[in-house]
């Protein structure tokens, strides 16, 4: 039984998508797949709303955001649940991947907002100092499309979305059709703050209506999701010669040195690899250890991994593979790991008896010649390897197509930081892992497949505007020295000012830069 399957059609001729919780099978709801002109005319209502919306000071926006965070904490049982149902996901994990980032967000960007986004004063350098002025305005873009995975089907709505109503933007999400009513939530409870209706908009579908949205005449696409769909969203913002942000798929290594804390390693190797049912974009694909340290490490995460308790409800650790069209994905490279030699320590298989889960394994003896290693699995999976050294272990995280996060297990933390360097990822974390999109200050993007642009970080909120320089002369008179018409006497005095401010020693102190 699918998680999600198509209906008979609405009598308007519609499609429609049933909702089924991955841990019970049980119905959840369904949706009414938003068609074309239901996107265009969302985009127009969308757009009348945004003038206005960018009339509101930023102070107030910021005001308005904020307080959403009331409702939400007020609130959170009921997203909560339907976080759970939608996705089978744990409720710890909920609240401490979906609620408390949620929080931080509204809380972390609205207090942003009025230092980011209005207008500065800035200093022109050398010659034209005495002549200019400059004044940054950040001029929202207009609607956004905002298109969301599964994994984290409220966070990841939720941090994109304020980020771009804050900066003055109307958005238009589109959620996973996998949890749509999670989705919905982050619109329910902004608008429920004040954010006006026409602002902040949801339409419902997959693939389709993503389509939709990325060629109906929007300003900007903020996209979350796997690297296929993000190359087709480029390619099409391409053709529109419009900006996005894709934050990709990730098949992130973890380094453990010689030197590492092996409790904490072998703990943060498990939680990181099952997290989430391991549906998370920067958790941990792949183990790298060196050897005289493997031994130890892999007996601690075997002996971890033996205890997890899997299902539904709130006595597990491990919850549900959220869509069915993960299973497959999640078995095949376990067979053609084992097919390759690897050795299935604990799991390795599913369990579909009640609904959809795979049993946390941990496999061992793995290499880069098995698909476990090469693609993103997405599953409840420890994959260790051992390799001679740390160089090794660098050579190896790199030898990937992707490039999202990674981290390096040491107490040696400028050893770390070093390693860190030398990773091609688009963050590391030492002694954690799965951290990078829940530190705001902290650009969060991936190198390679895993994504172009950046998500978070200091001056995400200016990404969702045009930074337009506004020039003011300075000065009243009639006309500029090189105004026409050009004679020798003006090509004298450029040529002399060339001179003095780029050919004697002035430039050498620094007057003029
Ligand atoms: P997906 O690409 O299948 O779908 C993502 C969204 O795009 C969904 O809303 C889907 O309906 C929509 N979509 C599908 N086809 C489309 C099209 N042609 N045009 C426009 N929209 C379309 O991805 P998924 O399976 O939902 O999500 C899992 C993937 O997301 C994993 O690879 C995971 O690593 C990645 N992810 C990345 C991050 C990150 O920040 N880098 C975070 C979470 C998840």
């Amino acid at each position: 039984m699918a998680i999600v399957e198509p209906l008979a059609d609405t009598s308007e001729g519609r499609r429609r998508l049933g909702i089924r919780s991955p841990a019970t099978r049980e119905p959840v709801g369904e949706i009414v797949v938003s068609r074309r002109e239901d996107v265009e005319a969302a985009i127009v209502k969308a757009r009348d709303a945004q003038r206005e919306w960018a009339r509101v000071t930023i102070a107030e926006r910021a005001r308005i955001v904020r307080s959403t965070i009331d409702i939400l904490v007020e609130r959170r049982d009921e997203v909560v649940e339907t976080i759970i149902d939608e996705t089978g996901k744990t409720r710890l994990e909920a609240l401490m991947m979906e609620i408390v980032p949620a929080c931080d967000y509204l809380n972390f960007w609205s207090g942003r907002a009025v230092e980011e986004l209005s207008d500065e004063k800035r200093k022109l350098h050398g010659y034209l100092r005495p002549v200019k002025r400059l004044i940054m305005h950040y001029r929202p873009l207009g609607v956004i499309g905002v298109i969301t995975p599964w994994n984290g089907p409220f966070s990841l709505a939720i941090n994109p979305t304020i980020q771009a109503v804050l900066a003055g933007n109307a958005v238009l999400l589109k959620p996973s059709e996998v949890a749509p009513y999670s989705g919905d939530w982050a619109i329910k409870l902004l608008r429920e703050a004040g954010v006006p209706e026409g602002v902040v908009q949801t339409v419902h579908g997959d693939g389709e209506t993503g389509a939709a949205l990325v060629n109906g005449g929007v300003q900007k696409i903020s996209f979350t999701g796997s690297v296929s769909t993000g190359k087709k969203i480029a390619a099409a913002c391409a053709e529109q010669l419009i900006p996005y942000s894709l934050e990709l798929g990730g098949k992130d290594a973890m380094i453990v040195c010689a030197d590492a804390d092996l409790e904490r390693a072998a703990g943060g190797a498990v939680f990181n690899s099952m997290l989430n049912s391991g549906h998370v974009c920067m958790g941990v694909e792949r183990v790298y250890v060196v050897e005289s340290v493997a031994d130890e490490l892999e007996e601690r995460i075997a002996n971890i991994v033996r205890e997890l308790r899997y299902g539904a409800g709130d006595d597990v650790d491990v919850g549900a593979v959220f869509w069915d069209r993960q299973l497959p994905i999640i078995e095949r490279h376990i067979e053609d790991a084992k097919t390759k030699g690897a050795e299935i320590v604990v799991g390795g298989e599913a369990d579909t008896t009640n609904g959809l889960f795979y049993k946390p394994t941990f496999v061992r003896n793995v290499d880069h010649s098995m698909e476990l290693m090469r693609e993103e699995t997405f599953g409840p999976i420890v994959s260790v390897m051992r390799v001679k050294d740390e160089e090794e272990a660098i050579r190896l995280a790199n030898d990937s197509h992707y490039g999202l996060s990674g981290s390096v297990w040491t107490r040696d933390i400028q050893k770390g930081i070093e390693i860190a360097k030398r990773m091609e990822t688009g963050s590391v974390i030492i002694n954690d892992a799965s951290m990078a999109y829940g530190a705001p200050e902290a650009p969060f993007g991936g190198m390679k497949d895993s994504g172009v642009g950046h998500v978070n970080g200091l001056g995400a909120l200016r990404s969702y505007t045009h930074q337009q320089p506004i020039l003011i002369h300075r000065w009243a008179q009639k006309r500029e020295r090189v105004w026409y018409p050009h004679t020798p006497k003006t090509i004298e005095e450029i040529d002399g000012l060339i001179r003095i401010i780029y050919g004697t020693a002035l430039k050498k102190l620094g007057f003029f830069s």
